[in-house]
């Protein structure tokens, strides 16, 4: 089945929109019967990865669920793009074995064989830095340790590494100090350690930081970068072992299926995609969500995992609190773009890159050979205004050449940021929006629940932290309610 959403394009042909095929697009759209029950027990808004493990939890426990979502496919900000037999990850992609929420479900579902694209080291082997208006190939054995070190001086806020800052990193406000951290942004963490560092530390500290974030460093909360270091065991190597090594070969869209698919299996999920959701009306006794067709279900309680971006575009009745309407009137900063290339021949798959701040690009690395015979490219970047698909795709490719020389074959991807269900990637907070927001993000609203990997506690930002999400809303349904005493169907 093919999705309406992303960008291809071959050379220099015209763009193509959509048409690309993915295993997360659900044929019906819909399975809602023309009678339904009179009131559901949920309602979850969404069918990423908040909503489905909500889903799954929910329908297992005997709930009566209903999932709306306004995309013609689950998997919300990931999704798996399948172009001439290889997979490219539009989204959320790397997986760790510590990260514990994913983690269970991967080997609940017999996902744990993973894929290192990179772990034969065939290829050039090096990393390109743009230092100084040119770029500059460096040997790994140079490069590694200079973004170790730096590393290593940027989060060292304690003279522990971190660890007396951020003790518990699923607990990330535990020490009232940390706010401290909280308050500055990433650049000004770069100015207060810069004297410290060399110029090739320096280079691969920013263009990382920048991939990290999403952002100029600037809009960045440097405490959202620390939390990433301290999740991966304060450690360079566990930063790159936990958000960019390992996948799941069989890609993002199948497995979120096989959460969808046991959903369904339980005989107690109705489902409608293509409907987008405008209002939530919380009568106290149940809730109503309205899409824009004008169709209105009801639920004994409701879960919304529409992401923090584009939550206040949603009529709430009651209207939400004054701290909570505060709370999402601020986006969060994670508003780059990732762009998969395929290019001409293999010496680049073991190639990466960091260009920032002279080029768009933030970094680029080697993700595997397509079957072709060609290097997949995947590179992070800022988005440029104002140009269309054909031009964006087109000024993309310049900047790679730029980097280093290559041929073109393909270029994929999806505009998060004019996606109307997204606005963004992953979530990265601005300085001194932790603190004062995060707690009134995760609370709840009458009978409405919120859960989204944009304020989970552990790996915000990530699909681990989305099932965190999910399970938490979940369960908070089950006190709620009580577990259903329904009689089972005959077998
Ligand atoms: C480019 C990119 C790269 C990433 N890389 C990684 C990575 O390598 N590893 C990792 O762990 N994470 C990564 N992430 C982050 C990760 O994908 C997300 O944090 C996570 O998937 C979010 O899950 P969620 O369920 O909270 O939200 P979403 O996946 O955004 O799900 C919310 C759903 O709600 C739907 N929706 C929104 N509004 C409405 C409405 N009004 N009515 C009906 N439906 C609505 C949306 O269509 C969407 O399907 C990446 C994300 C992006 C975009």
């Amino acid at each position: 089945m093919a999705t309406r959403e992303g960008y291809y394009v071959r050379r220099d042909n015209p763009v193509q929109e959509g048409h690309l095929k993915c295993a997360g697009v659900i044929s019906p759209s819909s399975n809602i019967p023309s009678v339904t029950y009179d009131v559901f027990d949920v309602i979850i808004i969404g069918a990423g990865y908040a909503g489905l493990s909500s889903a799954r939890d929910l329908c297992l426990s005997g709930f009566k669920v209903l999932l709306l979502e306004a995309r013609d496919r689950l998997g919300g900000r990931t999704w798996t793009a399948e172009v001439e037999g290889h997979l490219y990850e539009m989204g959320g992609t790397w997986i760790y074995w510590g990260q514990p929420h994913v983690y269970r479900e991967m080997s609940r579902y017999g996902y744990t064989k993973l894929l290192d694209s990179n772990a034969d080291k065939v290829g050039c082997n090096y990393f390109t830095s743009w230092i100084n208006g040119k770029p500059r190939n460096i040997s790994y054995e140079e490069e590694g340790p200079a973004v170790e070190r730096a590393f290593e001086i940027f989060c060292d806020v304690d003279g522990n590494g971190g660890r007396r800052i951020i003790p518990y990193p699923h607990d990330p406000h535990f020490k009232p100090e940390a706010k401290q951290w909280e308050n500055i942004s990433a650049a000004q963490r770069i100015d207060q350690v810069r004297a410290k560092l060399s110029e090739l530390e320096l280079y691969t500290l920013q263009g990382f930081v920048a991939a990290i974030s999403g952002n100029d460093m600037n809009n960045t909360g440097f405490f959202d970068i620390l939390r990433w270091w301290a999740l991966s065991g304060y450690s360079t190597q566990g930063l790159y072992d936990y958000t960019e090594t390992y996948k799941i070969p069989e890609g993002q869209s199948r497995f979120a299926r096989t959460m969808f698919d046991e959903a369904l299996a339980t005989g107690n999920l109705k489902y409608a995609f293509d409907t987008l959701i405008t209002s939530i009306k919380d009568t106290s006794v149940t809730v109503e969500a309205t899409s824009t067709s004008g169709k209105s279900w009801s639920a004994r309680r409701l879960i919304s995992t529409i992401p923090l971006n584009i939550l206040n575009r949603i009529q709430f009745q009651p209207p939400l609190s004054p701290a909570k309407s505060a709370a999402h009137s601020i986006p969060h900063i994670g508003i780059g773009a990732k762009v998969h290339m395929e290019v001409q021949g293999t010496n680049l798959r073991t190639w990466s890159a960091a260009a920032w701040p002279d080029s768009r690009i933030f970094s680029g690395r080697g993700d595997g050979i397509t079957p072709a015979g060609n290097t997949h490219l995947v590179f992070f970047a800022g988005n440029q205004k104002g140009l269309n698909a054909q031009e964006d795709a087109r000024h993309m490719a310049a900047e790679a050449k730029k980097l280093h020389e290559m041929e073109i074959q393909k270029v994929i991807w999806h505009n998060w940021l004019e996606d109307p269900l997204s606005e963004g990637i992953w979530c990265m907070f601005p300085p001194g929006y932790s603190f004062d927001h995060l707690d009134t993000l995760r609370a709840r609203h009458g009978n409405v629940l919120f859960a989204s990997a944009d304020w989970a506690l552990g790996w915000r930002g990530f699909i681990d932290g989305a099932i965190e999400e999910g399970t938490r809303a979940a369960m908070a349904v089950v006190k709620d309610l009580g577990f259903p005493r329904r009689v089972a169907p005959a077998l």
